[in-house]
């Protein structure tokens, strides 16, 4: 029998698995994706968010423990809960060297990299990188790892882990970390989470998924059928808008759409629905795939001029391009006469005073609603770009509650033996909105805990070099 098993093959999995092992257990990983898609979202990755009280290595200036807070607490809109998210804080400042010890390298964030050289720390190579490096050292460390073996149910005894079944074994251990994902993937789910609208659509049918096709939040449903204690809400998930001729799953971070506060954006309808220059980008870009799901059609589109190229990332495939708006609104479907006027009342309205993308510049509308608060400067010079966007899920925040020692909960009680680490426990620390990288920094942090903890629960404890 395997000390501690570990059901999942991502980051979070990956630092249980490594930090288990380090503490003397023997560890076995089961991961539903066949090895070449092994790593699930945390393939697509490319930083982890990190507090700093002053320069560290690829890190400028300060992001403080309190800063870090304040802008957690901001996005969620106070659902969060402070003791764990403080934990996520303090780790995120030291995880790095164990991470290095593991073959991952930092590199300085690059030019267009929505302005995080501060507050984030790039991997080399990305979350691709980041996930080989650590299998590498998992299978260096002796760690056994299954793939194409995704884990149906748990055998359970009083809020204890007995045995986890797949479709060919029953594998008992002594402990168990549960890190396979939130349930993004499963479509029936999310159709089901965000039901049908008052027009009689059913938005989750034109959502695009992000990352791999494995989270299919099987384990999830297990366990809260068992009772689990859960936290968060079904329709809450990191949903951006991306270009809508991505693909149905692993467009990866490519097929983000990044110009949004530098013009506007436009329904079905040829109507903006929201201020585009709310707030920097990085702190908005997680909202827009949820306001675009709540147009008609599900379909959003960003439109830009000839002075926005340069001023963001551009994404991979190029847009709809015209010199006319008439034109572009032809190419993109959209009445052209509704369109002109749109742009026509934007441009009209724009108080263009120092443009810098930079800050919160004093470019603004007057007398338009909605507004745009920043970066507003009227769409008059072609050629005229736009961009159909879709819906894009990341990940669900509907998760299994944990303490401080990541354990699993049954009606308030943490079980000693059942642990859960990253997205099936994200919601503890993120039960709404977002700021960029922090998802790997609460995968990394409860990934390490859960490991030490299902070692410990083992009878092993003998080094611990965690993270946390
Ligand atoms: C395109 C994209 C870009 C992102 N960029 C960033 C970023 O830069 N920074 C950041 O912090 N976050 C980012 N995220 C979010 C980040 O990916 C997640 O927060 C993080 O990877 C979660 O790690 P995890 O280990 O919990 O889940 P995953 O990495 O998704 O791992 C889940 C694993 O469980 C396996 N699995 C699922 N079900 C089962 C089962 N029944 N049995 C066995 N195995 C199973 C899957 O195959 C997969 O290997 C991004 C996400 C996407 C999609």
């Amino acid at each position: 029998m395997f000390d501690v098993l570990v059901i999942g093959g991502g980051n979070a999995a990956l630092c249980a698995a490594l930090t288990a092992r380090e503490a003397g257990a023997s560890v076995l990983m089961l991961e539903a994706a066949p090895r070449e898609w092994r790593g699930g979202n945390s393939a697509h990755t490319r930083n982890l968010r990190c507090m700093h009280d002053g320069p560290q290595d690829v890190l400028v200036d300060s992001y403080p423990e309190e800063e870090f807070w304040q802008d957690l607490l901001r996005v969620t809109q106070g659902q969060t809960n402070e003791a764990l998210a403080r934990l996520v804080i303090r780790t995120s400042s030291t995880c790095r060297d164990w991470m290095r010890r593991h073959g991952v390298h930092f590199q300085p964030p690059l030019s267009g990299a929505l302005h995080v050289a501060r507050t984030n720390a790039f991997f080399m190579g990305g979350g691709k990188a980041l996930v080989n490096a650590y299998y590498r050292s998992a299978e260096k460390l002796g760690v056994e790892i299954r793939y194409n073996t995704p884990v149906e149910s748990l055998e359970l005894k009083d809020g204890r882990f007995i045995a986890a079944h797949t479709a060919e074994a029953r594998i008992t251990a002594r402990s168990c970390v549960l890190a396979c994902g939130g349930f993004e993937s499963n479509r029936d789910w999310l159709r089901e989470a965000w039901g049908q609208n008052a027009a009689g659509e059913w938005p989750a049918d034109n959502f695009l998924i992000r990352g791999t096709r494995f989270n299919q939040g099987v384990l999830l449903k297990f366990m809260m059928d068992a009772g689990a204690d859960i936290i968060g809400e079904p329709s809450q998930s990191h949903c951006v808008a991306i270009d809508a001729r991505a693909p149905r799953y692993d467009g990866g971070i490519c097929t983000r759409v990044d110009c949004v506060s530098l013009g506007i954006v436009v329904n079905r309808d040829a109507e903006r629905f929201y201020d585009e220059g709310e707030d920097f980008w990085p702190k908005r870009y997680a909202i827009w795939g949820r306001l675009v799901a709540q147009q008609p059609g599900q379909i959003g589109f960003s439109i830009i001029d000839a002075k926005a190229p340069g001023h963001f990332m551009p994404p991979v495939f190029p847009g709809a391009q015209s010199q006319t708006l008439a034109g572009l609104a032809q190419q993109l479907g959209l009445d052209a006469s509704r369109f002109e006027q749109t742009v026509n009342d934007y441009n009209r309205a724009c108080r263009t005073g120092n443009f810098n993308h930079a800050i919160l510049d004093d470019c603004h509308t007057e007398g338009l609603s909605p507004v745009k608060s920043h970066w507003a400067r009227p769409i008059d010079t072609p050629p005229f770009y736009g961009y159909a966007l879709r819906p894009g899920i990341t990940f669900t925040y509907l998760g299994l509650k944990v303490n401080e020692r990541a354990a699993v909960h049954f009606n308030g009680q943490p079980s000693d033996n059942l642990f859960v680490a990253g997205e099936m426990m994200a919601g503890n620390v993120l039960g709404k909105g977002y700021t960029a990288g922090v998802g790997m920094s609460i995968g990394t942090t409860f990934g390490c805990i859960a490991g030490r903890e299902a070692a410990q629960a083992a009878g092993k404890s003998e080094v611990n070099h965690a993270a946390a």
